[in-house]
């Protein structure tokens, strides 16, 4: 009698219904967010005096997501309707293709180590016992045995920017989800060990933290008090690069009082006044003179070293994006709520025309004897691969592909990413401004 396949353990039953990732709840001390309250804690709490507001990256991440979803279910031979959304394109499909072969991939090697895994998808974790009221949703959480055969709880998350690099290393979002699925499932198989993978296939990015339970409890322990600190509203406001997604920087005193401290403190004296009794002396003896508090004075004069720019780069970052935020809170208070801003005005920008209707424009077109109206162009490699599936595609076209290097970034040493060979690619130059800009 041929043996009937092992599946999966699902933690979900198979009629489950479609979860509705818009609605996914959020905690006041969210895992997503931990970075920011763990080193802001007040940022918690000032985060909730605004809406919630939704952006097409936001849309089409939630879109992606129930795809990864729904691949993995169907892995698991769970039902699930096939999610639709007109963020669907290729590179979405072939990105939740690779996080999908990544935890199915985790899944048959548990199971290749003798263990019968558990699998579960879109899981709630309650991480309360560490920071009050947290939880999450964890994308796919794994647990069987490695190939030690210690216990071992593996969380997947899937990141669909390509804007920011997500590192799995210490990351307290996935140690947060972990902290929740150890306290929910480690009696399963005594976990010992604890793997935190983020794929983030649009960066080409996926990066697993190994830590053992110990370890993550210690962790745990450690940030009780300042989640507390969090969950409370108190604590100080703390700049960096966790304000990246905060609510409050547009209107944050801290992120402010950084940005101006880093021109007053360093560059520029406001208050002595452009030109010193003796330059004004000089240029009109008989002007009355005024001091010029208006203009910038530079206390050293001179041009500033490579490694002095290096050093202020992390903060003219915040300050360029706390810049962006304020302009945005700003025009959207204008735009969208009317509120007046004193010295500004709503005007609307450069338009383009466009035909109106499509079809009557080329009936029109013909009929009067004009020809050509369309132009022909390849389908791309992505379509070309969907029509001919990959096999046929790499044994037909594969000769014709390259991948060329990506385009050169200059990015913190704390990048994951292997820095680029210079070396290779000559022909990249980074444009500097010039005169002629
Ligand atoms: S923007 Fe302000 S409140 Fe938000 S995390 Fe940064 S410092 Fe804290």
């Amino acid at each position: 009698m041929p043996r009937k396949k092992k599946e999966p353990v699902s933690g979900v039953p198979p009629d489950a219904p479609t979860i509705d990732h818009a609605s996914r709840a959020h905690a006041v001390l969210s895992a997503s967010a931990a970075k920011r309250w763990l080193n802001c804690p007040p940022s918690a709490r000032l985060n909730e005096q605004f809406p919630n507001t939704s952006s097409e990256y936001a849309e089409e991440g939630t879109a992606a997501h129930e795809l990864c979803e729904y691949k993995v279910r169907k892995y698991l031979h769970e039902r699930m309707e096939r999610p639709q959304s007109e963020y669907y394109t290729e590179e979405i499909a072939q990105a939740t293709d690779i996080y999908a072969e990544f935890v199915i991939g985790i899944i048959e090697e548990m199971k290749a180590n003798g263990a019968e895994p558990m699998a579960l998808v879109e899981e709630k974790l309650d991480y309360s016992h560490v920071a009050p009221s947290g939880f999450g949703t964890g994308d796919m959480i794994v647990i069987g045995k490695d190939a030690e055969g210690r216990g071992l709880l593996h969380i997947v998350d899937y990141k669909n920017g390509k804007g920011v690099f997500v590192d799995a290393n210490h990351n307290p979002q996935m140690m947060l989800y972990a902290i929740g699925a150890l306290r929910a499932y480690d009696f399963i198989y005594d976990v010992e060990i604890v793997r935190m993978s983020i794929v983030q296939p649009r960066l080409e990015n996926i990066s697993t933290c190994e830590m053992t339970v110990s370890e993550l409890n210690a962790w745990a322990e450690s940030i009780k008090p300042v989640a507390l600190m969090a969950y409370e509203g108190k604590g100080e406001q703390h700049p960096g690069d966790w304000c990246r997604f905060c609510k409050a920087k547009p209107v944050c005193q801290a992120c402010k009082d950084e940005a101006l401290a880093l021109c007053r403190e360093d560059f520029l004296d406001l208050d002595a006044g452009a030109f010193n009794d003796t330059a004004a002396e000089e240029s009109d003896m008989t002007a009355p003179y005024e001091a010029d508090t208006q203009t910038a004075v530079f206390k050293q004069p001179g041009l500033i070293p490579l490694s002095e720019l290096a050093e202020i780069l992390p903060t003219l970052n915040r300050i360029s994006s706390w810049i962006d935020a304020v302009f945005a809170f700003v025009s959207s208070e204008a735009i969208n709520h009317g509120v007046p801003i004193p010295g500004y005005k709503v005007v609307e920008g450069r338009s383009k025309r466009v035909f109106t209707d499509t079809k009557a424009v080329v009936d029109t077109a013909v009929q009067n004897g004009y020809t050509d109206l369309y132009k022909q162009t390849l389908i791309s490699l992505t379509e070309f691969e969907k029509m001919m599936g990959k096999k046929k595609f790499n044994e037909l076209l594969g000769e014709f592909v390259a991948k060329p290097p990506g385009k050169l970034t200059l990015v913190p040493e704390s990048d994951p990413r292997e820095p680029a060979d210079l070396t290779a690619a000559p022909e990249q130059e980074f444009a500097v401004l010039s005169d002629e800009d």
